[in-house]
């Protein structure tokens, strides 16, 4: 019989097992890896190796399809047949963090490998960071450089080695190495440098890290408010990196999914109640902490003194992490320790949290991509997303593979990335050459427009436009294999089909088409773009409706009024969020991306409904400007931690009450069973659990987020699976 298995089963250790299960059985044949997929020949006993098979399966391997086609082939013996290239769709497994077994590896005194940094075997390490193509094979990834040693050649031929045919092994004689430079760039040595790079962490100084997928600023909890200054991040959360669980235990609650998502292979930042280090995240409830995930982390942790240290991203806000040693000296930070593999896939951590064990991604990337996701169309499409919080999207064979987390399109890097890795992507995972389609978004003005056109111009592909929330709600649709919800598509801003700017939407929609069934009235974002960075402009602008004038007078005041009437407006939940958070004086400015509304993030995890607010609907259209009128009256006098809690709290709930309810009622009277909620506003749990408490009243399902980001990282995959299904043949 001869066996075709599919999905995640290259170079993850899926030949050697298969190897051994066949020797124990006594099974006569062969398996052969062909690219896609591995073919295996056994002359018996078919059942009950499948049935091992799929015990004993390599723990980052997966089989989405076993095909049975009769073969009759005689063998005398069970051997591994070399790779041949196969159909170019294989499945691209993602990076995996050092394994147990490699732990021990690493600090057993007798292994070759004893504090070698980049310790790894067919269950883990770096995949798609330095994948360069498919097949997945040494020579076609960035350990190309690195010649095997005759004692790491012994490991990678023996299929009955942990290492067998484990396409980035080395070991101290034959692999990369780190070095250590200094301030002014100068290479101050190669040996004992984890350990020289930890003395000066220990005293204080401020240190780039190179790491698979890029690289990281590393500093000590205590030097946090030094490197706040110097990095010009204020305010901004920094995600620490723990020894282990136990550690990670003291600065943040968890519960069992929590923990295991920590624990998890792909080792993501997991964002949890803050117990204690306000530093790290100032005004928020919650730190985002994440385990050592290579051995150079792990060797870190047993020189440096303290058991946590700040692990953050070495970017500017938006922009791609860096990845080269020239970009990273550019940063002049005090020491450098850098390896020479290079990276040819940039991938930044990924960050999650959890709601009742559903995974709402802040940040899908390392650990998780290029995660393809079933679709039903097998139409070559390639989606380019939004402005902020790029990905990419590109559908092939039935699957929708997604780039890794790409920045911010207004800064030109960003969008040279954004072409790069689509490209990189399509040519790993493209079966023709051929573009059935490109998407983008509405907004005449981002630039992932410039890589949508240009694709479509280069493969004379027509070139579609899906409406912003349209593309969250069918991202969630998708994400739930479901056809058909009433959402509450809500988030920061996004360009509607009337030219204003959504955010606080109620659509009744499928994959074909949708209807705006209700919304957050209108209010207007004096200059644009300038009222997202102060929120003070939007709480200016809405309380001239009641003639009070608010933190601007005089010339500035006059010339705010006059602009009122010519600028955008704005439906956004996120804006109004912001508008209230400001109000409260819980943060009146922004310094970095949904600052305000995390910070009331905190306010309404502990504020009670005390305060009544009369939402008035008019035809779908949910008057918010008046409660603020409401508001107003309530804040006279003074303004307490716990007043400000519960008026946050009240306002908040009296809001997300009322869209619920228009969504319950609309999809009442269409028979739609389920109510969704979607778009970057949908992190916020307590605003989640507002929802849901009112869902759970209309007996109807509400349905959240598990595998594509809730904000603008899954725009990408909405716009692709909505034209994807319109153009299904
Ligand atoms: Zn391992
Ligand atoms: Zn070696």
């Amino acid at each position: 019989m001869k066996l075709i298995f599919r999905g995640i089963v290259q170079g993850v250790g899926f030949r050697p097992t298969i190897y051994r299960i066949a020797k124990k059985l006594g099974l006569k044949g062969y398996v052969l890896n062909k690219g896609s997929e591995v073919e295996v020949v056994i002359d018996k006993n078919i059942e009950k190796f499948i049935k091992e098979l799929k015990s004993e399966l390599p723990s980052i391997a997966k089989i989405t399809s076993i095909e049975k086609i009769p073969d009759k082939s005689n063998f005398l013996d069970f051997k591994i047949l070399h790779s041949k290239f196969g159909t170019r769709h294989s499945q691209v497994p993602a990076d995996v963090g050092i394994c147990n077994s490699c732990i021990e590896e690493l600090f057993d005194k007798n292994n070759k490998r004893y504090f070698f940094p980049f310790t790894n075997c067919t269950v883990c390490g770096a995949r798609y960071s330095l994948i360069k193509d498919v097949p997945y094979d040494r020579e076609r990834t960035s350990m190309d450089d690195f010649t095997l040693c005759d004692s790491c050649k012994k490991e990678y031929i023996d299929p009955l080695n942990k290492r067998y045919h484990a396409q980035t092994i080395s070991c101290r004689k034959c692999g990369p190495s780190y070095r250590l430079y200094d301030k002014n760039k100068k290479e101050i040595g190669s040996k004992n440098v984890i350990k020289r790079f930890a003395k000066e962490i220990d005293a204080g100084k401020i240190g780039v890290i190179k790491s698979w997928g890029g690289m990281h600023l590393c500093c000590s909890i205590d030097e946090i408010p030094r490197f706040r200054k110097w990095y010009n991040r204020p305010e901004k959360a920094f995600a620490l990196m723990v020894k282990d669980i136990n550690v990670a235990k003291k600065f943040g609650e968890m519960n069992s999914e929590e923990k295991k998502l920590l624990l998890s292979k792909s080792k993501p930042i997991v964002l949890l109640k803050k117990k204690k280090c306000e530093i790290a995240s100032p005004g928020l409830n919650t730190i985002g902490l994440f385990l050592p995930y290579t051995g150079l982390h792990y060797i870190l942790f047993e020189y440096v003194s303290s058991d946590a240290l700040v692990m953050t991203s070495a970017n500017v806000p938006g922009e791609a992490m860096i990845t080269t040693d020239k970009e990273a000296f550019s940063i002049d930070a005090d020491f450098y320790l850098l390896h020479n593999r290079i990276i040819p896939n940039r991938v930044d951590d990924s960050v999650v949290r959890l709601w009742k064990n559903n995974r709402f991604f802040l940040r899908k990337s390392r650990g998780y991509v290029p995660d393809p996701l079933k679709v039903d169309y097998d139409e070559h499409i390639v989606s380019v997303g939004a402005g902020e919080n790029i990905t990419g999207a590109f559908s092939s064979d039935k699957q929708i593979f997604t780039t890794q987390y790409i920045g911010n399109s207004k800064y030109y890097s960003t969008v040279e990335f954004l072409e790069s890795a689509l490209k990189h992507l399509m040519s790993l995972t493209m079966k023709k050459k051929k573009i059935d389609a490109v998407v983008q978004d509405l907004h005449p003005g981002y630039d992932s427009r410039i890589v949508a056109k240009k694709i479509s111009n280069e493969f004379s592909a027509p070139l579609y436009e899906i409406q912003h929330h349209w593309a969250h709600a069918a991202s969630l649709l998708i994400d739930r294999e479901i056809d058909k919800c009433v959402t509450l598509s809500v988030d920061g801003l996004g360009y509607g089909s009337d030219g204003n700017f959504w955010g606080g939407e109620v659509l009744n929609c499928d994959f074909e088409d949708f209807s705006r069934v209700g919304h957050l009235e209108y209010i207007p974002l004096i200059g644009g773009d300038a009222a997202t960075h102060d929120p003070r402009r939007l709480v200016f602008a809405i309380m001239k409706n009641f003639d009070k004038e608010m933190y601007f007078t005089g010339s500035e005041a006059e010339v705010f009024s006059k602009l009122i009437k010519k600028s955008p407006l704005s439906s956004s939940l996120g804006r109004i969020l912001d508008a209230i958070a400001c109000y409260l004086e819980i943060c009146q400015k922004r310094t970095y991306d949904g600052e305000p509304a995390m910070k009331l993030e905190k306010y309404l995890v502990t504020g009670n409904p005390k305060y009544n607010f009369e939402v008035e609907v008019k035809d779908g259209v949910l008057q918010t400007i008046d409660l603020f009128r409401q508001l107003d009256q309530y804040v006279k006098g003074s303004l307490t931690e716990s007043k400000k809690a519960d008026l946050s709290y009240s306002m908040v709930k009296s809001i997300i009450d009322s869209l619920t309810n228009i969504a319950i009622e609309n999809a009442n009277k269409n028979k739609i069973k389920n109510i969704g909620i979607t778009g970057g506003v949908s992190y916020n749990i307590p605003i989640t659990n507002m929802v849901e408490r009112q869902v759970k009243k209309s007996k109807l399902k509400l349905i959240v987020h598990n595998s594509v980001c809730n904000g603008d990282g899954g725009i990408s995959i909405g716009q692709n699976v909505i034209i994807g299904k319109k153009l299904k043949t």
